[in-house]
């Protein structure tokens, strides 16, 4: 029923710049100080100050639009964009105007396969990167509202990306790569909680196979991961049964109410506000030179898409698993140590997605917290490999004995009895053992009921304690029946 229906959404992300100070002024750039404690002449915007451009903004600005393989525009330049709003002391914002220092680009997502033809990762459009400025930030109480403009002036980065996805969950991998990304470059420190990283999203919905998009709808300010999947999932639906209904939803601003789990109309957008933009005349054009990015360029660390390649590439895996596997520098750094000791990167891949991550879900923490370390999973994997124990059993009873801190994979297995019975001689007395056990089921398996069969072998896995070796334990029931 999805299927007569395809879902359009753009993110714009505001990305708050780790830079030590503010935009335009010396202040710190800071969160969590008192209110009105990081300000001055320049961030009110009292009369006759003059902003000063932070060049560590503008390279970081760069390194992002490097990293997407944007068009770093050589001369762009500020504006004014002028609204009248107590959080914003001068009157206006100084932002980029009609070009952005970083323009074009892509971002490599892992594609939602229930609505792409193929798995694996795909390229959204970023349309634009520009500089601007934070405003405060107000808090409204019952009889009065508050201003602290300890915010007012922080770089941020605005990041407009192109209506190319096609889900909300897509939405979500995106903004995951985005965050990701920006955290890699080190130019913001992701904290969605404190506001360092900011999304919008703009949701259409239209009928398969008409070209022009739907009525658009912008949900405002979503704070985290999950909400933003979660009200585009609401968005998404509240579109679809409009339109089922013959109806079309109205171009508006919403907000996601987090309690309710539903989004509400905070303003109809009306024609577009006239912010009275004019070049702002205290800044210079902001010109970038060729080895100004040259130098960026050369000062990038290993990015997530060449990192997550190099995993498929080096590894043999899934697009999916790369992703997985590198949403965590440590993580990542641990699977490579344990993959290069057991020389078997698959069952690597299978451990820490499976075993691993489901303990550090359980426990809380992360790879270096669990106290496994990569030559003991090595180890077990390399035990498995050469059958001395089967995986049932290292699933089941080694690691959790690794995870209590009883010693190496060796260890265990010895102290507990674990090792798997590939003596021949040995499993062929446990079978003997269970065929004279059983001889009305043995003559009905003899007669053609095949099913008993199973429960044959099951009964010397039991006698055998699931320590024998299932292999042999098949060839000696072939031999004998
Ligand atoms: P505005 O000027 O209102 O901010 P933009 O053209 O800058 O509008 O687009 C803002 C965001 O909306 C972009 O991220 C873009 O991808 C997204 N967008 C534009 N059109 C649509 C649409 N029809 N459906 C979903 N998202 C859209
Ligand atoms: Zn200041
Ligand atoms: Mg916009």
């Amino acid at each position: 029923m999805h299927s007569d229906y395809e879902t359009i959404i753009g993110l714009e992300v505001h990305a708050q710049l780790s830079t030590r100070s503010k935009m335009f002024c010396a202040c710190a750039n800071k969160y969590g100080a008192e209110p009105n404690t990081l300000i001055c002449p320049i961030c009110l915007g009292m009369p006759g100050t003059l902003p000063t451009l932070n060049a560590r903004a503008v390279d970081m600005a760069i390194a992002f639009g490097l990293a997407v393989n944007a068009v770093i525009q050589k001369k762009s330049r500020f504006y004014r964009k002028q609204y009248f709003y107590p959080d914003l002391p001068k009157g206006y914002q100084i932002t980029q105007g009609p070009v952005a220092v970083v323009e074009g680009g892509s971002l490599e997502i892992l594609g939602d396969p229930a609505v792409r033809s193929s798995e694996g990762n795909i390229q959204i459009g970023i349309e634009r990167a520009h500089l601007e400025e934070d405003s405060g930030k107000s808090t409204h109480e019952a009889k009065r509202s508050l201003v602290d403009l300890n915010r007012a002036g922080v770089p941020l980065l605005e990041i407009v990306g192109r209506p190319e996805l096609r889900s909300p969950t897509e939405a979500y991998n995106y903004l995951k790569a985005l965050h990701r990304l920006l955290t890699a470059l080190d130019i913001c420190d992701g904290n969605m909680e404190e506001g360092s990283f900011r999304c919008d999203a703009n949701v259409s919905v239209r009928p398969k196979g008409q070209e022009a998009f739907g009525v658009r709808v912008e949900i405002k300010n979503l704070n985290s991961f999950r909400y933003v999947r979660q009200a585009l999932e609401y968005e998404v639906k509240r579109h679809t049964e409009l339109l089922k209904a013959g109806s079309t939803p109205i171009q508006e601003t919403r907000g996601w109410d987090t309690d309710k789990g539903e989004s509400r109309i905070q303003r109809e957008k009306a024609e577009a506000m006239d912010y009275r933009y004019f070049p702002e005349p205290d800044l210079p054009p902001l010109e970038i030179s060729q080895t100004e990015l040259e130098t960026i360029r050369l000062s990038m660390p290993e990015l997530p898409s060449a990192h997550k390649k190099r995993f498929t590439d080096s590894y043999g895996l899934t697009d999916y698993e790369a992703e997985m596997l590198t949403q965590d520098r440590a993580f990542a750094d641990y699977f490579e140590s344990v993959a290069k000791l057991c020389n078997n990167p698959k069952q690597t891949c299978n451990w820490m997605l499976g075993e691993l991550s489901r303990a550090i879900n359980e426990r809380g923490g992360n790879i270096k917290t669990l106290g496994v370390s990569a030559e003991y999973l090595a180890e077990l994997i390399s035990h498995v490999d050469n059958k001395t124990v089967n995986l049932n059993t290292a699933k089941e009873a080694i690691f959790p004995a690794l995870l209590a801190g009883e010693g190496g994979p060796r260890e265990v297995i010895e102290k507990r009895g674990l090792a798997q019975i590939s003596d021949t001689g040995a499993v062929e007395a446990i079978v003997d053992s269970v065929l004279t056990a059983h001889p009305t089921q043995v003559s009905e398996l003899r007669a053609g009921n095949t099913k008993l069969r199973g429960f044959l072998v099951g009964q010397v896995m039991k006698a055998g304690k699931g320590k024998v070796n299932p292999q042999i334990v098949n060839e000696i029931l072939d031999r004998k029946l």
